[in-house]
């Protein structure tokens, strides 16, 4: 071969990790047809080394400024245990939801001071859980919930009959950004249901400071959504914290040690471009948004040391830790979902090809309710020119159960581009599909829920997730 020969594979290819060899999709040199041949179908394949790369890639954007930055891994993206410890493993922290999310972060190994509770509606247990275990933070949504938390360290003094240490306590704030993101996913504005409004911030301090036995206020919080595309919302949200710690200094004398930036750093989900001029404009720019965490932290800094300097107040930002919460950066392009086609159907009257997968929305939710592209190939013939068009939808019983836009909405492609004579049997895959799919997944119309396997970089698969039985559909059944 001479030198200037360049295999050049499909878009949706990624050098050492998602590659064709003998035709099929390998995922870290591992092989999809075989994978689905061991371990059935549908399968989620997620890849350790891809894990580990996008968190590198975050570590390194954390050099690019000069403060220290600490990530904790939004576990409510996938919070499959071994997908947990391969993040343990980067050495990164973790950002959890609910009580069962705390329960399985503190079961895999990361330590209290390592973890951050967010919620809206946390229950009394489920403070008293992290109370008890003594986490980095608890991140309060309303002025009311500081109470709650000043009775659960009362509760759990007295039952350890001891003090116990001031619960740590950050406030999370409604930053009044709007993004390019779907709305769904926006939890910024003021119509969110998330945060304190940013006129209640100083009263909402000055009531976390009247117990300092109790609790000790850390920090302050905000989250501008997920999959933002620019590095404007992300810089003006860090604008806005670090002027409300400004104030809450001068006003109060208080200092924080921590502000949180939350996620939504994005994810190229337009890799492959074939469809994408069939997705409306702001839906394209959002999903294919290539986005570097190391321009935002960047930004965001520079930004906040002008505000520091008129201010005089340097020494106060020099003090300050940045955490971030990435959920999708670290998981979305590092796992996929591998269907069968097991069922195919001609419409004389359309002229339409239709695939029936055995992978519907009970496994990737978002596909139904933001309507988010997850680009299609065919597994088995990765190959081959994806040029003809078929009508693709998954198996459970509802009619929006397809891999278009059954409200005409136009927000995904009406036909997917998969090979010439696609037949049942042939495995597809959904790339970018390890976020928010295996954590979202339910079991409608009763099917079992699909195992789910994590390739190292010696193309070694381990089984990470059974796949359920039919016994596991009557667990919690009571008859
Ligand atoms: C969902 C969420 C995240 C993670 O968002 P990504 O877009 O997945 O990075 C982080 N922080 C909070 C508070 C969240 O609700």
């Amino acid at each position: 071969m001479s030198s200037h020969v360049v295999a050049v594979g499909p878009a949706w290819t990624i050098p050492g990790y998602l590659e064709v060899a003998s035709g099929h999709l390998t995922i870290n040199g591992a092989d999809a047809v075989s994978l689905v041949r061991e371990y059935g179908s549908p399968l989620f394949v997620f890849s350790e080394p891809r894990i580990r790369s996008n968190v590198e890639r975050l570590k390194l954007a954390a050099q690019a400024v000069e403060r220290p930055i600490r990530f904790f891994y939004a576990s409510k993206a996938n919070s499959n245990m071994a997908v947990l410890n391969t993040v343990l493993q980067t050495g990164i922290d973790v950002e959890v939801n609910s009580g069962g999310e705390l329960f399985k972060a503190l079961r895999v190994g990361f330590r209290p001071n390592m973890i951050i509770f967010n919620g809206t509606s946390k229950s009394n247990e489920e403070i008293d859980e992290a109370v008890r275990a003594g986490i980095y933070a608890i991140n309060v949504d309303s002025i009311y919930e500081i109470g709650l938390i000043e009775e659960s360290v009362r509760r759990v003094a007295a039952e350890r009959s001891e003090p116990v240490n001031p619960a740590r306590v950050a406030l999370r704030l409604v930053p009044e950004i709007g993004t390019r993101s779907h709305l769904g996913l926006q939890t910024a504005l003021l119509t969110s249901k998330f945060g304190i409004s940013s006129s209640e911030v100083l009263d909402a301090f000055r009531r976390g400071l009247q117990n300092p036995d109790l609790i000790h206020v850390c920090g302050i919080h905000i989250h501008v959504g997920s999959q933002t595309p620019d590095v404007e919302p992300f810089a003006e949200a860090f604008r806005r914290m670090w002027e409300h710690l400004l104030t809450i200094h001068r006003e109060t004398g208080h200092t924080l040690e921590h502000i949180n930036l939350g996620g939504g750093f994005p994810v190229n989900y337009l890799r492959d471009r074939s469809q994408a001029d069939q997705l409306p404009e702001h839906e394209r720019d959002m999903l294919g948004a290539n986005l570097e965490p190391s321009v935002v932290l960047r930004e965001a800094l520079r930004v906040a040391r002008d505000s520091a300097r008129a201010a005089a107040a340097e020494h106060l930002l020099d003090a300050v830790t940045i955490l971030l919460e990435p959920g999708r950066s670290v998981i979305a392009d590092a796992g996929l979902v591998l269907t069968t086609v097991r069922n195919i159907k001609r419409r004389p009257e359309t002229g339409d090809v239709w695939l029936l997968t055995d992978a519907g929305y009970n496994l990737m939710l978002s596909m139904n309710n933001y309507k988010w592209y997850y680009h299609l190939i065919s597994a088995t013939s990765a190959g081959e020119p994806h040029e003809d068009s078929y009508k693709v939808a998954g198996p459970l019983c509802d009619s929006g159960d397809v891999y278009f836009d059954i409200e005409r909405g136009g927000r995904l492609p009406d036909y997917r581009f998969l090979p010439n004579n696609v037949q049942p049997g042939e495995v597809l895959a959904l790339l970018n599909s390890g976020a928010y799919s295996l954590a979202q997944m339910f079991h409608y119309n009763g099917r079992p829920l699909p195992a789910a396997v994590m390739i190292n970089e010696k193309a070694v698969a381990k089984l990470i997730r059974r796949r359920d039985t039919y016994d596991d559909l009557l667990t919690n059944d009571v008859w």
